[in-house]
């Protein structure tokens, strides 16, 4: 038995990858001590509830998420930035209308301005719904 190569399809993974490009990291490099604060803040753990999960578990490496991304001025600071699996992280780059409503992704625009991460409430891993803040989540209504 032999196993027939198929020809490259370009496109055939593109759902799998995140719609923007890593390579923006390097044009905003979030500061060491930011990286600590948000990871301790998260625990270590992915911030994602189980319910944007595949059976409710993190797959792959924990990613520092940017939630208005690079290249619609999000900031490298702790409002904008959650730890995620790469599995939700995918996802979310995937799905960003229900990343909105999770609050994974920030909308672009707020009026003229660039959104304002630190105003749009994000759902956790333990479900409560909180605006992040450098000190941590402040739960709201
Ligand atoms: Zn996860």
């Amino acid at each position: 038995m032999t196993l027939a190569r198929r020809p490259f399809r370009p496109g055939a993974f593109s759902t799998l990858r995140p719609s923007h490009k890593p390579s923006k990291r390097s044009q905003d490099p979030v500061a060491p001590e930011t990286y600590d604060l948000v990871y301790r803040r998260a625990g270590g753990r992915c911030e994602a509830p189980p319910d944007l999960h595949r059976d409710g578990e993190c797959r792959g490496r924990r990613h520092v998420h940017h939630r208005l991304p690079v290249s619609w001025g999000g900031r490298p600071d702790p409002e904008n930035l959650l730890v995620l699996c790469s599995w939700v992280h995918s996802w979310a780059h995937n799905h960003p209308v229900a990343a909105i409503v999770a609050g994974l992704i920030v909308p672009r625009r707020d009026g003229e301005r660039p959104s304002d991460p630190g105003r749009y409430p994000v759902t956790v891993a333990d479900g409560r719904r909180v605006l992040l803040t450098a000190e941590g989540y402040e739960e709201v209504a």
